[in-house]
């Protein structure tokens, strides 16, 4: 899965919300979140995002954000 992470946070764009084909991107507190059980991981959001705030989870110390995104996205 993708994970939005701080860069997103006051930005939202939503260039991301546009391009996703499964529309599993969701609004968080102060920032956009993605629904880890929904996305497909196409990538084509992370070109998309204005403030490189999209990176696939497995890059390291990502664990936290995808904490985030899972708690915010669930919450819908
Ligand atoms: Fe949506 Fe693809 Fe980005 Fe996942 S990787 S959030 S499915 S655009």
């Amino acid at each position: 899965t993708y994970v939005v992470t701080d860069a997103c946070i006051k930005c939202k764009y939503m260039d991301c919300v546009e391009v996703c084909p499964v529309d599993c991107f969701y609004e968080g507190e102060n920032m956009l979140v993605i629904n880890p059980s929904e996305c497909i991981d196409c990538g084509v959001c992370e070109p998309e995002c204005p403030a490189e705030a999209i990176l696939p989870d497995t890059e390291d110390g990502l664990e936290k954000w995808l904490e985030v995104n899972t708690k915010y996205s669930e919450s819908w």
